[in-house]
């Protein structure tokens, strides 16, 4: 095979548009993934495949057994850390979950979530073979999750299928309305019935404390590109003593000619998970993320700062409960829709007015509503947010308060 130059050009050529040195990318899913600049270094360090291997155990070879580099001090801290017995890195938090649906639930199981999951938490249930019940929420303009509700599906599993169903998911801060869920509340009534709770926190752990012992929950799983400062692919996986049992459960397959055994492996992580890079930045972040969590507290004050400084904005109005309990924000902006309405940009006008102010991440075309996050912002770019929304907002005629 011969590339064309067009080809070669354009895959040699992979600078990076919105990198963080050039705009303010408030892309809900952008901000809690910054690399720290440890992380920047260990990205070079360790990019060649499998790096990290070169000290393998051979009486134990298995990522988490490695002592050099110190991954399993590392997983030792990582439990601890989440308030949890063990932890496993995978590859991201999709991968989490349908790793626990797969080893705590047998295929035609039910799988109780809140009606504001992530899409991968319900393409998990599938591939894992689950059928679910969803517990609905309040609804326009809060959306707030009945917690209470997963009584009343439990019981409706109960009265379907004679028995409770396999699990239970409750999604901590959700990626709509950026809403905080009451985990212990879900953990309590789900513990009544017996059922294992699964806490998604994506974008709680490793921006916020989160403590899975504290909450009562049975495991916990989490995204390292979303909230630890680590690249992609990364995803945590933590367990109490009971659940990790069953999970981390090793292999038990036998060639039936050679005989061969792969005792040692965890079946589930098909033996090693992230061996690699990714893994070595979410490692050298880790500093900076028990850091960080202390100081969230300033983080939700901003959030409340931009809404507030932005609902000026005659029309603006954020979704979701109120106060802000976290630093994704959805705002219903129907004044700037109604300017997209005689923009000759139409929808887009929004988005390249933020751009001509070094602003990026909101969907490009939306104007209706919108969600961003503020999450790790200095007090300068937020300032710099809120001006440039007043400033588009006064350009086009709107009201500002
Ligand atoms: C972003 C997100 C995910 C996906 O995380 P990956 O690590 O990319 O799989 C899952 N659940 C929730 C609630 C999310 O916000």
């Amino acid at each position: 095979m011969v590339l064309s130059k067009d080809r070669l050009r354009r895959y040699l050529n992979v600078k990076r548009e919105y990198s963080e040195d050039k705009y303010i990318n408030v892309n809900p899913i952008q901000r809690g993934g910054v690399l720290s600049k440890e992380a920047r270094l260990a990205l070079l360090e360790w990019g060649d495949g499998y790096s990290i291997c070169d000290f393998c155990p051979p009486q134990t070879p298995r990522l988490d057994k490695i002592t050099r580099p110190p991954i399993r001090d590392f997983y030792q801290d990582l439990a601890e850390f989440l308030g949890m017995d063990e932890a496993r890195v995978v590859t991201r938090c999709r991968e989490a979950k349908l790793i626990v649906f797969m080893t705590l639930a047998k295929p035609g199981d039910y799988v109780i979530l809140d009606s504001l999951a992530h899409y991968t938490s319900y393409l998990a249930a599938e591939a894992a073979g689950l059928k679910v019940k969803e517990v609905p929420n309040s609804g326009y303009p809060e959306f707030k999750v009945d917690v209470e509700g997963y009584a009343s599906k439990i019981e409706e599993v109960l009265k379907e299928t004679g028995r409770p169903p396999a699990l239970a998911l409750i999604t901590h801060v959700d990626y709509m309305y950026g809403n905080f869920a009451d985990a212990s509340r879900v953990a309590k009534i789900c513990h009544d019935y017996g059922v294992p709770v699964v806490l998604n926190a994506a974008y709680t752990a490793g921006v916020s404390p989160v403590n899975g012992r504290a909450l009562g929950v049975d495991v916990v799983v989490s995204s390292g590109h979303k909230s630890w400062a680590s690249c992609a692919p990364t995803g945590i996986l933590a367990l109490t003593q009971e659940m990790a049992k069953e999970v981390l459960r090793p292999s038990s397959i036998e060639g039936d000619l050679t005989k061969r055994r792969f005792a040692v492996k965890e079946l589930a992580l098909l033996g090693c998970t992230v061996m690699g890079a990714p893994l070595m930045t979410l490692m050298a972040s880790f500093p900076h993320v028990v850091e960080r969590i202390e100081r969230w507290s300033e983080e939700v004050e901003k959030a409340r700062f931009v809404v507030e400084q932005l609902e000026r904005i005659k029309g603006v109005k954020q979704l979701g409960v109120k106060p802000k309990m976290h630093t994704l924000i959805h705002l219903e902006t129907p004044c700037f829709y109604e300017v997209s309405k005689r923009h000759k940009r139409r929808g887009f006008f929004l988005y390249e007015e933020l751009r001509e102010r070094g602003i990026v991440g909101i969907q490009p075309g939306l104007t209706k509503h919108f969600k961003f996050n503020v999450y790790g912002l200095s007090w300068s770019q937020v300032k710099h947010l809120v001006w440039s929304f007043h400033d588009i907002a006064e350009k086009y005629g709107l009201e500002v308060a």
